[in-house]
């Protein structure tokens, strides 16, 4: 029989408040969830495994690896038509990206996991595990990657984000919206995503900064960077792509020191492009060595560039790769 493996890593999905503290905390609620949803699921088996039940915030790229692994495997089960990974919502969106620049492999691959614990009213765990078994039945998902799949929506892992701290409506795609709804049960595609590139490895380099740009910064924070043998820095620079001019040698110096500097920018949507030409505006970025990192967000090209370094990929095969 056809079935959907369900991978359980933890998060809100897998918490219920503690008496004492007051609030949620990992708890052995895997049964229960299951319990629930399968009562609802016909015509497919559902089998679960759980791996750990951590907070999302305990994701390292350890952690990655495993979940990685679980889904390799699970995959390669031929009866597996889907796979779902429930996990915490705070960094879903880079699990989720990972997933999806790291495995080729056409059958589904759905996220989830819940914005209110089991102890609250309105949990939604039980909801976005049965929508997250509805987009792997659907024939529509083959081929279209890892899915994110949240609040009767699905978005690509590639676009998405956590956008509020409490809201149920909290994953976004920003720049293009979701690739579809769950209705009734049913999914509905309305757009279909461009492929991604791919750095298919099974391991990853952690010690890749990510940095934030803000008025007035100055490049102490990259020296650290450099001088305790960092092996990649991503900036979210300011808007187009340009940073404050005192950042520019700390900049220079770490291409120097073949450490690859990526820029995207810290709003939420577009592009970055060399179209200022002052001091530590884009144009002088890119002439210096800087990689366009493209429309994506921060924390997902650290996750890229984490990938592409382990991978040992040079300047312009990482510049290759943000390219869409
Ligand atoms: N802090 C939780 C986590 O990421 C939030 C959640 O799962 O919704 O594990």
């Amino acid at each position: 029989m056809k079935k959907i493996v369900v991978i359980l890593t933890g998060g809100t999905i897998a918490m219920k408040i503690d008496p004492t503290l007051g609030a949620a905390i990992p708890s052995p609620i895997a049964d229960e969830l299951m319990n629930n949803v399968k009562a609802h699921i016909k015509g497919v088996y559902i089998e679960e495994r759980e791996i750990f039940n951590i907070p999302s915030p305990h994701v390292d790229h350890e952690k990655m690896i495993l979940i990685r692994d679980e889904v390799i495997k699970a995959l390669n089960e031929e009866e597996t038509i889907g796979v779902i990974v429930t996990h915490g919502t705070d960094t879903l969106e880079e699990t989720a990206y990972y997933l999806d620049i790291t495995i080729d492999n056409k059958k589904p691959i759905v996220v989830t996991g819940a914005m209110r614990n089991a102890s609250e009213l309105g949990y939604d765990g039980a909801l976005n595990l049965t929508a997250s078994i509805a987009t792997c039945l659907n024939e529509e998902s083959v081929g279209l990657g890892t899915l994110v799949v949240m609040n009767n929506e699905v978005h690509s892992a590639a676009q998405v984000t956590k956008t509020n701290t409490l809201s149920v409506n909290t994953f976004k795609s920003p720049e293009f919206g979701p690739l579809g709804i769950i209705d009734n049960d049913e999914v509905l595609y309305y757009r279909r995503e461009r492929s991604i590139n791919k750095c298919i490895i099974d391991c990853l380099e952690p010690k890749i900064a990510l940095l934030k740009m803000a008025s007035g910064i100055e490049g102490d924070i990259i020296d650290f960077y450099i001088d305790n043998n960092y092996k990649g820095i991503v900036i979210e620079a300011l808007g187009r792509g340009n940073v404050p001019p005192k950042t520019v040698p700390s900049i220079k110096r770490a291409i120097d020191n073949k450490i690859p500097v990526v820029m995207v920018s810290r709003c939420s949507t577009g592009r970055v492009l060399g179209s200022y030409g002052y001091k530590g505006g884009g144009r002088e970025l890119f002439s210096i060595g800087v990689i366009n990192g493209g429309a994506l967000p921060g924390q997902k090209v650290r996750i890229a560039l984490m990938a592409l370094i382990a991978a040992n990929k040079n300047n312009s095969e990482i510049e290759e790769f943000f390219k869409i």
